[in-house]
């Protein structure tokens, strides 16, 4: 591994400009979630021709731990597309989709996904404030869902992000 994390498993490429304005979406989306009292993670799905169709957050605070962004948008994409359409779209997204929402992702067939943070990073960084693992290991998306082209993180983002988790687990 080089400098920033760029690329930590050979295969991922470089984000964007404009996946990088994306990936601002999703923080503001996971702000957005963290002052409503759920966890910091938002997404937003981009159909072929770069059109915003939805957007969400973590929606955890009820008690529903399977309430992911990233798996909301798998189900309206399988409600609201065609499988043609799924499969030219992008999910832009805060955080790597956990191994439920890359199982999501590839069961409704969607394309490309673009993250912020690695799950490896945030596992990091989870640790590091003391937060107990999470039940669910946090498998990279590849290893759920090989087909999916990934990219990310973006180390433009990593602060950002690392201070909204610690918003979230420390108050602070
Ligand atoms: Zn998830």
């Amino acid at each position: 591994m080089c400098c920033a994390g760029y690329s930590n498993e050979g295969t991922r490429t470089v984000v964007n400009d404009a996946d990088l304005e994306r990936l601002h979406r999703c923080i503001e989306l996971a702000e957005e979630a963290l002052l409503a009292g759920d966890e910091p993670f938002g997404s937003v799905l981009v159909d072929a021709d770069d059109r915003v169709l939805a957007e969400d957050r973590n929606r955890i605070a009820d008690g529903d731990h399977t309430r992911h962004p990233e798996f909301a948008l798998a189900r309206w994409a399988a409600e609201n597309m065609t499988p043609d359409s799924r499969a030219g779209a992008t999910v832009y997204t805060s955080g790597e989709h956990c191994p439920m929402c890359a199982a999501a992702h590839g069961w409704v067939g969607l394309g490309r996904i673009v993250y912020a943070a690695s799950s490896q990073q945030l596992s990091g960084w989870l640790e590091e404030m003391g937060v107990p693992p999470a039940p669910v290991r946090p498998l990279p998306i590849e290893v759920v869902a090989p087909d999916i082209i990934v990219e990310g993180p973006a180390p433009e983002l990593e602060d950002a992000i690392r201070r909204l988790h610690r918003r979230c687990h420390l108050g602070e």
